[in-house]
Order: C-alpha cells, then structure tokens, then sequence
C-alpha cells in the first residue's frame, strides 16, 4: 500500500509546475517524513489538470520523466477545483492524503507537520494561512467567509479553505465532494463525526498567474453554503428550520389580522381595501405552509434514518463490507 498520496488540482499553472515538482519531490524524499511512516515509505502524486488550456498537461508530461510517482488525471475541459479534488481522491491510495494547489503558495515543507498532527489522532488536519500572503481583495472576503462558517457551523477553526490538508483514508474515502464544496471539507468532515483539527502554515505569494477565484464564484459558492449547512445542520432536523419560520411567518400575520379586527371594532377603521390586510393573510398562509412542510420533511427523513446512512468508524473485528454497506 502507498504510504501518501499527494493530490493536486490545477487549472492554467504552466509556469508554476516545474518549481512545485522540483519543491514537491525533495519533500517527499526527505527523511523527516518517512519518519511519520510506520512501514516503508512510498508515495505518489496526482496532478488533477482541471481543463488547463496554457499547455499544463504537456508540462506535466515533460516532467513525468525520472518520476514514476508523478500521476496525472486530465479534465476535458473545466470542472472546478472541488471535482479536480474529487477525482483525485477516487484514485488515490495512501493511507494518508494531502491536498495542496499547484501556484506555490502552499509550501510542501509542510507535509510533515501535517502528517505529524494527523498521527496525533486525527482524521483531518487543515492548514491554517496564519499569515496570509495575499492582496486585501481576496483576504477580506475571506475573513467574512470563515467568520461566517465559524459562526454557522459551531467548528472553531481560523481557515477553512487552505489548500493544505491531510486527510487519513477512512476520511478520504468517506468525502463525496462535488459543486464548490471544497471550501467546507472540515464542515462536511467534523459533520460526519471525523475528528478535525488545524495547524499554521506557512503560505507564499503568487509567484506566475493570477487567482482562480474572483468574485463570479461567489453566487455558486454562497448557495454551496447554504446546501452545506442545510445538509449538516437542519436535514436531520427540517421541522426546526421550517417550524421556526412558519411560526414567525404565522404570528406576523396573526398580530397583523388582530391589528385590522380591533381598527375594526374600536375604532370604526374599514377592515377591506387595504394592503396590510392582504400582508395578514399572506403571512398567515405561508406560516401554515412552511410549517406543513417542514412536519413533512421531518417524516421523511425520520424513515429515512431507519435505512442507514450512519459514519461508522471500521473496526478490526467487522468485515469491511458489513461497514461500508451501513455507511453508505
Ligand atoms: N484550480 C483548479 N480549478 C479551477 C480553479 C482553480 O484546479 O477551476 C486550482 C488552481 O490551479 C490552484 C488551486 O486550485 O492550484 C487554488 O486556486 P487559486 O490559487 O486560484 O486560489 P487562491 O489561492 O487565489 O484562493
Ligand atoms: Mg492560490
């Protein structure tokens, strides 16, 4: 078996590969981190070319000589780094993954500590960009961003969104990625029982190209958030989230109602013809449907729960297949 797998996604970085390799492999090669190893240590890397159009693939090509470790997938065209990442995990066969971008902001040197960590007892171990070298249009957005997830997801990390990650195998065969999701891995994981830490790292400026991710990733990105959020925290849970709402809803529209009725009565306002009372009804109406929904949502996810759908940690005395078939 393949001690690690290093996994990289990468999307137009010509100019940035023969220094990552060259930066990768002595890392790879280096003592201190066979020494996180218990067997003999191998390794591989897979390059995710995510539709590159500069001419990466060749790139890669060219420095696949000498180096039977270095794998490549190639995209048709592009997918995104969360399905790159994807199909780099369904090929990968350490016992420990790493992930990290091909720009040479991630520092390979830090594979080792990563790998260290996760010895330490954990699932995932994320990088945290502690000091971030990056222009303020991309560190304030995501400042607000890991503000928010912090807020929203209860998991009390500074960076959700490093490209640096050490992932053991359960974990990497456990994520199903897709969309923008890459950004809420430690969400999805923590979610799924896994045990999620973080350490810094070191993180370096853009050397050749520019970012990938601009503002038009932001709308897919938000609505990956919401789904994120909406699968790990209300699914389960979907009479709380409708419940909370159709009750708001239901209330706003009651108090409307008895506003207009004591207008009415005390003093002699005309209930008809006026726009509040049509808000009233409204309100009343979509209270009882949210609230109809979510109590329907409730039912069919408690059958649901009934069939599985569990994480369960494999055991030595369980056959594999017993687990992955309650896990699925
Ligand atoms: N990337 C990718 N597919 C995409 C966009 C980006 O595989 O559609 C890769 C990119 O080549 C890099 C990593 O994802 O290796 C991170 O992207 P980038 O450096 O642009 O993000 P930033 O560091 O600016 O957040
Ligand atoms: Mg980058």
């Amino acid at each position: 078996m393949t001690s690690l797998s290093v996994i990289v996604p990468l999307y137009n970085e010509r100019e940035s590969l023969p220094e990552l390799c060259a930066q990768l492999f002595a890392a790879l090669n280096s003592p201190d981190l066979a020494r996180c190893f218990d067997a003999p240590f191998s390794f591989e890397v897979i390059m995710v070319d995510d539709g590159s159009t500069d001419g990466s693939d060749k790139v890669i090509g060219e420095l696949m000589t000498g180096r039977p470790e270095l794998k490549l997938i190639s995209f048709r065209r592009n997918y995104g780094k969360t399905e790159a990442l994807s199909a780099g995990l369904r090929v990968a066969s350490g016992e420990v993954v790493v992930t990290m971008d091909a720009d040479l902001q991630d520092d390979p040197q830090e594979i080792a500590a990563l790998v260290m960590k996760l010895n330490e007892g954990f699932d995932l171990v994320s990088g945290w960009k502690r000091e971030r070298n990056d222009p303020l249009s991309k560190t304030m957005p995501s400042k607000l961003f890991n503000l928010t997830t912090r807020i929203f997801s209860g998991i009390q990390l500074h960076d959700f969104n490093c490209g640096l990650k050490a992932f053991n195998r359960e974990l990497a065969d456990s994520l199903d990625l897709h969309g923008e999701m890459h950004r809420y891995i430690p969400v999805l994981a923590k979610w799924k029982g896994f045990r999620v830490t973080e350490i810094p790292v070191r993180h370096h400026a853009r050397k050749f190209g520019t970012s990938k991710f601009g503002v038009s990733r932001f709308l897919p990105g938000l609505f990956d958030f919401l789904s994120v959020m909406f699968i790990t925290r209300y699914l389960r849970r979907p009479m709380h989230f409708f419940g909370m709402m159709g009750l708001g809803s239901f209330l706003a529209g009651l108090s409307i109602g008895l506003y207009v009725t004591i207008e009415k009565y005390f003093f002699n306002q005309p209930a008809g013809n006026r726009p509040i009372l049509f808000l009233g009804i409204l309100l009343i109406i979509l209270g009882v449907q949210f609230f109809s929904t979510g109590l329907l949502g409730e039912m069919l996810s408690s059958r649901q729960s009934q069939h599985g759908g569990w994480s369960i940690r494999k055991t030595a005395n369980l056959p594999d297949t017993i687990i992955d078939k309650l896990n699925e």
